[in-house]
């Protein structure tokens, strides 16, 4: 089986998640390891993906609006129920 730098980026996955047939696999690890070009692509991608994950790790603790920070104390007061809501204080029943 020849593979193309083609087939490499179009089956990336497969060959991450392992699926597909060992011999697939081989044949696409084989043209990893003599296609410079491939190994480049594969290693920006790697690099794209630590830049992703390390961008979701750093907005999780960010609150995109705080109650406090609301304009309007009927907002605030929505948000803040909101968040009760979230963290298991009160259920959209209680009041
Ligand atoms: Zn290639």
């Amino acid at each position: 089986m020849i593979v193309t730098c083609r087939d490499l980026a179009a089956r990336l996955t497969e060959l991450e998640e392992g699926v597909g047939s060992a011999v697939e696999r081989a044949s696409l690890r084989f043209h990893l390891s003599i296609c410079a070009r491939c190994r480049r692509y594969v290693a920006e991608l790697d690099r794209l993906k630590g830049l992703l994950t390390d961008l979701g790790r750093e907005q999780d603790p960010v609150v995109p609006m705080s109650a406090e920070a609301a304009p309007d104390p009927a907002v605030a007061r929505a948000l803040s129920t909101f968040r009760a809501w979230k963290t298991g204080e009160s259920s959209p029943d209680d009041d």
